[in-house]
């Protein structure tokens, strides 16, 4: 069900070019594990990958349809942008690395989300009440994650 591989790729070129971005971006079915990844930013390569079951799982989970699911992916897409485009990104994922305590490598990849989820609202202004609904969601499964 849902768009087409090709309709994700030409989805992600135009959000690249209105942006100016040139980064690498694959779109895979699934993401190789068993937790929920929709899109994931790898800092080594510069390269983000979407996950396109996953994504069609958390919007049918958090919105419960996939009626939006095209901005579901344009939202999760935004978020991974914010990683890849995060000029402290580098220094806050090292001092995460070293951190002492849990709660402090805690607060560090709070900073990281954060980081993230404004760049979001920053370039998708017009899905600003979608991304509050996805950010709040995500950050609830962090928390408990990191927490629990
Ligand atoms: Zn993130």
């Amino acid at each position: 069900m849902g768009e087409s591989k090709e309709y994700y790729y030409s989805l992600v070129a135009s959000i690249l070019n209105s942006l100016s971005l040139n980064i690498s971006v694959s779109i895979e079915s699934h993401f190789p594990g068993n937790r929920n990844i929709g899109g994931k930013y790898c800092l080594k390569t510069d390269t983000i990958t979407m996950y396109l079951e996953e994504i069609k799982d958390q919007c049918r989970s958090v919105l419960g349809s996939e009626e939006r699911l095209v901005d579901y992916f344009k939202v999760i897409l935004a978020h991974e942008l914010g990683h890849s485009e995060d000029r402290d990104l580098e220094d806050l994922a090292i001092r995460k690395y070293k951190a002492k305590s849990n709660y402090e490598k805690h607060q560090l990849a709070l900073g990281i989300e954060e980081n993230a989820w404004n760049y979001a609202k920053q370039v998708l202004p017009e899905l600003l009440p979608l991304i509050q609904v996805i950010q709040n969601h995500s950050m609830k499964i962090y928390v408990n994650r990191h927490t629990g």
